[in-house]
């Protein structure tokens, strides 16, 4: 890219953005008898407080599957029924609905053994809070796989209150491409849009369908993301006909204050404040191999894609 454009990685990437203190609470309940965490792999290597992961707990006993699909939890449940099935539902509006759909499957075949803890988020509140906070971008390259969901009016008040140009792009380096062009001509004219350009995969008005199941399963709720701090309406809680099937509430959960792990500057990675060599430990402490922040744990991490790019260089 020319050095006039800086493409900074913001808070996508669904382990990254999960905070200190949702990790320590799936962390604590993993100790706890007679309850399996079924998760994707991503969450088992994601670092807590105190630095101890999934797979940390799963090496002391603590039973820990990881799965492939909501569903394959619920397939865990029907084939054990002594214990408790808790899902790990992260991620955005893309795997939201997965959950939901899956919640609504246990409920229809009566499958009393199984539960989710939502730790979903929602994108548009989230890049509010980034303009609000005075966050130095000046386009967003909006995300396609949430945008088969939402489609783009959510994203209006990007250009009309804030006055930045919004552009759905899909994933190969022509759609990218495109989508800076889009900016730059907007920035250069003044006349700041949201744009679809991903239309082989978004509709303009999303997945109505999908919509309308997290609807019926979720409410919005108010979440804290690593780095944002609590931002309001911006997580997903079960809605009361769910109540049964919240962890949170089956198990009696509550996050607990924690403090940040130390030295990680993930907070500033996703808000667009650093880039990632820009932290001290970046691959040094810091690597893949042995993360000391969940920007580096993801392959849809930051840090993690700058550290795999940097060494191809
Ligand atoms: Fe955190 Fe590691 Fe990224 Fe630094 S390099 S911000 S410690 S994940």
């Amino acid at each position: 890219l020319p050095a006039e454009v800086t493409h900074l990685s913001g808070p996508g990437c669904p382990v990254c953005v999960t905070h200190d203190a949702e990790i320590a609470v799936f962390l604590q309940l993993a100790t706890r008898e007679k309850i399996i965490i079924a998760t994707f792999g991503d969450m088992l290597r994601v670092p807590g407080p105190d630095g101890r992961s999934l797979r940390h707990a799963q090496a002391e006993g603590a039973r820990v599957e990881v799965i492939y699909s909501p569903l394959d939890a619920i397939n865990l449940a029907r084939a054990i029924s002594d214990a408790e099935i808790v899902f790990l539902g992260a991620g955005f509006e893309t795997t939201a609905p997965a959950s939901a759909a899956t919640l609504s499957t246990a409920r229809r075949e009566g499958i009393m053994n199984f539960s989710l803890l939502s730790l979903h988020k929602l994108v548009p509140p989230a890049l509010r809070a980034l303009l609000s906070g005075g966050a130095a971008v000046d386009a967003f390259l909006l995300p396609g796989h949430v945008s088969t969901i939402l489609g783009i009016a959510p994203y209006s008040f990007l250009a009309e209150e804030f006055h930045r140009p919004g552009i759905v792009a899909g994933f190969e380096p022509a759609d990218i491409l495109l989508a800076l062009c889009l900016m730059a001509e907007q920035l250069a004219k003044g006349r700041p849009e949201v744009v679809n350009t991903y239309r082989r995969a978004v509709a303009d008005q999303g997945n109505p369908k999908a919509r309308a199941l997290l609807a019926e399963v979720f409410r919005p709720t108010d979440a804290l993301w690593r780095g944002l701090g609590s931002i309001p309406e911006s997580g997903l809680r079960l809605a009361p006909d769910f109540a049964d099937m919240d962890a949170f509430v089956r198990f009696d959960l509550s996050l607990p204050e924690v403090k940040p792990v130390p030295g990680c500057s993930c907070g500033a990675v996703l808000s667009g404040g650093i880039t990632p060599p820009e932290c001290p430990l970046f691959g040094k402490k810091c690597t893949p191999a042995h993360p000391v922040g969940p920007c580096m744990v993801s392959t849809e991490g930051s840090c993690a894609a700058y550290y795999k790019y940097r060494i191809q260089e």
